[in-house]
């Protein structure tokens, strides 16, 4: 990809270059689906979209924008696996900064959204803790209806199918813990068993799972944390 990039930093409108490469027969034959199926091993569950997490990840995204970076079109480190939703209808060519010319929009393949984004389980929807985290909230309307109802479904689900994980394995059924791991793990807006893993540790636990014993025992329960995420 050094070529096309070259390529593009040698023409002399490299926006226009670049978007020409882009869609080009040979890379949309050969580069586009060796990108595609090497960042769907990397994206969330079954080949979630990195930004929403919810629906399938069916697009090549440019974290940063080819109009404003042509430069950084064949960039792998560039690369995101987004659905249609989040890059082509939400983001397009929006790309924020701060005052002091960061960029504002968290890249969930390179930067840990924590200090920047609470989930609060019990409402289904993120709360801004930064600029950052509100830029990222704002562009990919990350609080939309239909993502809060899938994280409050996973917030309900997953202290069942952890019960039936902790069972399993029990009963030394490996083969159905196995099954039940993957169930936890494939589910759309698996973010919100990462939040509820994490937060069950937090020095607010008792509050955040206030009506929610059972559950927080399960979140803290060093077996299942061990066999689920390979921690205590
Ligand atoms: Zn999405």
């Amino acid at each position: 990809m050094a070529g096309y990039t070259g390529d593009i930093g040698q023409a002399a409108v490299p926006k226009q270059r670049a978007k020409q490469l882009w869609k080009h027969t040979t890379v949309r034959r050969h580069i586009h689906p060796a990108l595609r199926s090497a960042l769907a091993e990397m994206a969330p569950g079954l080949e979630r979209c990195m930004y929403c997490g919810d629906n399938q990840g069916t697009d090549i995204d440019h974290f940063e924008p080819v109009r404003l970076n042509p430069l950084r079109t064949f960039d792998w480190h560039n690369h995101l696996l987004a659905c249609s939703l989040c890059n082509s209808h939400l983001k397009r060519d929006q790309f924020p900064f701060a005052d002091d010319d960061k960029p504002l929009l968290i890249d969930p393949t390179s930067e840990d959204p924590a200090p920047h984004l609470h989930l609060s389980l019990a409402a289904g929807a993120y709360i801004d803790l930064t600029d950052r985290g509100d830029a990222t909230i704002k562009v990919f309307d990350l609080n939309r209806k239909i993502l809060v109802r899938g994280r409050l479904n996973a917030y309900r689900i997953t202290p069942l199918l952890l019960d039936k994980w902790r069972t399993a394995f029990e009963k030394d059924d490996l083969a159905e813990a196995e099954a039940y791991a993957e169930t936890i793990w494939e589910q759309p807006t698996a973010d919100v068993v990462y939040a509820m893993f994490h937060q069950a540790l937090t020095p607010g636990a008792e509050d955040i799972f206030a009506d929610a014993s059972e559950t927080l025992a399960l979140l803290r329960d060093q077996v299942i944390r061990t066999g689920l995420l390979g921690t205590c």
